[in-house]
């Protein structure tokens, strides 16, 4: 009995210290397994956080998918982000709406906090100010860059630098860039430099930034001398859209400055032994789908690869060093690979045949019903359109050519006020001839679209290099700003 007794506090024992063991052991290692991912001294020196305004993930599947089709392969051609080794999805609701909108997915994105739609870097009762992980990222000596294919005053490069309760300040927004300091701006220009359309004009935020040290400029490289003799550098594109922005893609011509040479341009502005944070922003993927226009989101999209292309290449010479996050504010459009009208048909490639983005093409339908006095007849307008995007008159399917006939009488309705603002309502900004030919090719080529809004939906993040795995998994906007913080070794309180 006694050694039955004996035995079984000896089996207990063994089996307690047995069991302590296995915890040491999983302690320890994982203890070893965080040592070395954050405790090793390996910190962010060097970091890129591309923001795809708009783009979630079948605007980046759509492009891959386009982009097989088109070289003849079936299946998705990878972009310069989708093979990165950590990828995850990220909640983007705003503090007062499940949909969100650029300034307050832009604000999370940089500041790591949340706040309410339309406030720029502040809480959502736009009491108290919230610092983004560039200025901090600043405080600490790194040199910071901010970049967009929009205007510098828009909202995603805004949230990183400015603190304005309403994100149509732009007059006030840009004067926030002056006060920022940081070393690096560009985009499209300004949409309000001199404080037209602003209740309390600051003066022109040219001369303030002259006064601060800040050089403006149109040409690139920029001379040493001039990196030298200034602490801040700000380039616009010579020949920007009306809307102060880069053109799109598809409207552009091999002498328009790109995305990627912006991101180019800003690593030679920004690198310095200290290291630098840059945010690049692809801002008209968003522009693209609110019109429901595939063909110009793609290349949008393929614009964003093509700059974070560059960063690849920055990471591939500095990889211990160097982290590159990818992800997007919100999604725009509810676009998706599927439409009811073709089944289970899809033809990517037929989105070759759009030589210019939705904005262009309204245009030229405008010419084509002025050369018609108004009034063509839908014959003449189908012929159009096939002669525009290479769609023979005949191919059409029942559900496709009953839309075309409806946006053709609403569209010869245009000169009436109330006709023109129902025909807004269903059409968007453009003539509905446009938007329906423009639609239909959607719909051939397999893809749609359920709003000219935002969504709701989740948006994907692709990181690589130091403190990619902080990245992964189901997170929230919010969390990314903080993962970056902890990768640079810098506070984000
Ligand atoms: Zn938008």
């Amino acid at each position: 009995m006694l050694i039955t007794y004996c035995f079984l506090i000896l089996y207990s024992m063994l089996k307690t210290i047995r069991f302590s063991l296995i915890i040491a052991i999983i302690l320890s290692g994982s203890l070893f397994y965080s040592c070395h991912r954050a405790d090793d001294g390996n910190k962010a020196k060097y970091v890129f956080y591309f923001i795809g305004d708009g783009m979630g993930l079948q605007q980046i599947n759509t492009t891959q998918a386009y982009l097989a089709a088109i070289s003849d392969t079936y299946g998705n051609k990878d972009l310069s982000f989708t093979s990165f080794p950590v990828t995850g999805f990220a909640t983007t609701y705003a503090a007062n709406r499940y949909i969100t909108g650029s300034a307050a997915a832009g604000t999370a994105l940089a500041t790591g906090s949340k706040t309410s739609i339309n406030t720029l870097g502040l809480n959502a009762e736009r009491t108290d100010t919230l610092f983004s992980i560039a200025y901090h990222a600043h405080k600490a000596g790194f040199k910071v860059g901010i970049a967009t294919s929009v205007s510098i005053d828009h909202a995603t490069p805004a949230a990183f630098y400015a603190h304005q309760p309403d994100r149509n300040m732009y007059h006030e927004v840009a004067h926030d860039m002056v006060k920022s300091g940081f070393r690096f701006f560009a985009g499209g220009g300004f949409l309000d430099p001199e404080g037209e359309k602003s209740k309390n004009p600051l003066g022109n935020v040219f001369e303030k930034g002259l006064a601060e040290n800040f050089y403006f400029t149109q040409t690139f490289p920029i001379p040493d001398s001039i990196l030298n003799a200034y602490s801040s550098i700000v380039y616009s594109v010579p020949e920007p859209d009306a809307s102060s922005t880069l053109k799109c893609r598809i409207d552009a011509d091999s002498a328009d400055v790109t995305l990627a040479d912006i991101t180019s341009l800003a690593i030679d502005v920004l690198m310095n032994p200290k290291g630098f944070f840059l945010m690049v922003e692809g801002g008209k993927i968003d522009w693209a789908c609110h019109n429901n226009d595939a063909a110009t989101t793609v290349g949008e999209v393929i614009s964003l690869s093509d700059a974070i292309a560059i960063a690849v290449d920055f990471y591939n010479k500095h990889p211990n060093e160097t982290l590159i996050v990818v992800t997007a504010d919100h999604e725009t459009g509810g676009m998706t690979i599927g439409n009811g009208s073709m089944k289970y048909e899809t033809n990517f490639t037929i989105l070759a045949n759009q030589k210019q983005s939705i904005d262009g093409f309204n245009k030229k339908v405008l010419e084509f019903k002025t050369k018609h006095k108004s009034n063509p007849t839908f014959n003449s307008y189908l012929q159009f359109v096939s002669d525009e995007l290479n769609i023979d008159p005949k191919a059409y399917n029942e559900m496709q050519l009953s839309y075309l006939q409806k946006a053709h009488l609403a569209s010869l309705k245009q000169n009436n006020p109330r006709d023109k603002e129902a025909n807004r309502k269903e059409y968007g900004s453009f003539d509905p001839m446009a938007t329906a030919a423009i639609r239909v090719l959607n719909q051939r080529a397999g893809l749609g679209w359920t709003t000219m809004s935002h969504t709701g939906a989740q948006v994907p993040v692709y990181a690589i290099g130091v403190g990619q795995e902080m990245f992964s998994g189901n997170i929230d906007n919010t969390d990314i700003p903080k993962g970056i913080s902890r990768a640079m070794g810098v506070d984000l309180p």
